[in-house]
């Protein structure tokens, strides 16, 4: 179906943060998938691990564990660091979502049901998630969507006030808006979100699924405001590009969920899971955080010369370059990431005046060097 569009290119090849396509044309990979192979293409810990699990046991269904499962929770509730908690395994970010949003509405009961979503965010394409995006121009066509959904303007804490009445049992938040034009929140903003919530006994739900494994230069994005959320929702990165989602919920909250309330036949399958375990303990092993701020400012002192950005945002290796008019021409957003296409340089539109950038954690200086010179080059023959 065309739902994506025409493709502009057939890839069969990566390495790192290099893409061959079947006319063997080499391109460098600045957007990773969307933020999900963030450690490199055919990473070799991860290929390894996927090749020998598929070449021992693939999948035996929920009705039966195996044996990542429980160290691959460990290693998630460890980095969340948000006291104890427990983990449930999906395949999509939508679907971790969904299960984040089934949850809630379980521990709060009915009446209290709502959840508060940012406008601009961005939680999934199934209908619950798309009622929880805050997007209404996504919304008309499938209307009606689940009821029970809510709006407000991120990064500002009285519209959030202003919408939480008795019948809210959740709000839910990106820590940096990821699809909404990578829009970050302040770190006082999420201080008070938290704060506010711990008062009315609002469940906190991080959908960390953009920003989650280091990408924001922290393990998770409500690290760099030192918050505690009560359930937070992951899948890109945590495997490298293997289909994964999580649930993490802290033990009173996930603890409602019981036998027969939720469930998937692959999610946690022995073969998603190994592909997971490999790349969380990469991610730790080179610890991802603290390459990922050295990797940032990088590419910040590199990108700081190039003329026509008007400005730079984000947090760690998500960041959107903010084009000026003037180098734009009459050109959009989506015309300059195609141009950077030809050149060789993979990124993309996040809103028709930004590129969003998100290299693999392990882009070289060179790497870096060459990126941006392609922006600049396209830039220039406007
Ligand atoms: C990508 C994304 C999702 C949806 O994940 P899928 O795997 O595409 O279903 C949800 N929330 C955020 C913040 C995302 O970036």
């Amino acid at each position: 179906m065309n739902n994506y569009g025409t493709p502009p290119r057939i890839f069969v090849k990566g390495r790192g943060a290099e893409l061959w396509d079947n006319e063997g044309r080499r391109h460098l990979d600045f957007l990773c998938g969307l933020a999900v192979t963030s450690l490199g293409h055919a990473h070799p810990a991860v290929t390894a691990a996927i090749a020998a699990q598929a070449a021992t046991l693939t999948h035996t269904s929920n009705l039966f564990a195996n044996e990542h499962q429980a160290p691959v929770a460990e290693l998630i509730s460890e980095l969340i660091d948000s006291g104890p908690g427990q983990v449930l395994f999906q395949n999509s970010g939508a679907e971790a979502n969904e299960a984040a949003i089934k949850l809630a509405r379980k521990y709060q009961g009915r009446g209290r049901h709502v959840v508060v979503s940012a406008l601009r965010s961005f939680h999934g394409r199934t209908l619950a998630t798309l009622a929880a995006t805050g997007q209404p121009e996504k919304h008309e066509p499938f209307q009606p969507l689940p009821e029970g959904f809510r709006h407000v303007v991120f990064d500002e804490v009285a519209e959030l006030e202003r919408a939480l009445g008795p019948e809210v049992g959740a709000v839910m938040l990106e820590a940096v808006q990821g699809e909404g034009g990578v829009n970050p929140a302040n770190d006082a903003y999420l201080q008070a979100v938290r704060t506010i919530c711990e008062e009315r006994q609002i469940l906190l739900i991080m959908d960390e699924i953009q920003t989650g494994f280091g990408r924001t230069g922290a393990w998770f994005g409500y690290q760099h405001s030192g918050i505690a959320p009560d359930i937070v929702t992951l899948a890109k990165a945590i495997a490298n590009g293997f289909p994964v989602g999580a649930v993490w919920a802290r033990d009173d909250v996930a603890a409602c969920f019981g036998p027969g309330d939720h469930g998937s036949t692959f999610a946690g399958q022995a073969l998603a899971l190994a592909a997971a375990r490999a790349t969380i303990n990469s991610y730790i092993q080179m610890d991802a955080p603290a390459v990922v701020r050295n990797r940032e400012a990088a590419l910040r002192a590199r990108l700081a010369d190039v003329a026509g950005v008007d400005h730079v945002r984000g947090r760690g290796l998500l960041l959107a370059i903010e084009l000026s008019d003037g180098c734009r021409g009459q050109r959009t957003g989506a015309e300059i990431a195609r141009a950077c296409l030809d050149q060789g340089l993979i990124l993309n539109a996040v809103t028709p005046t930004a590129l969003r950038i998100a290299p693999p954690y392990t882009v070289t200086d060179a790497q870096i060097d060459e990126a941006v010179s392609i922006v600049e080059r396209v830039l220039e023959a406007r």
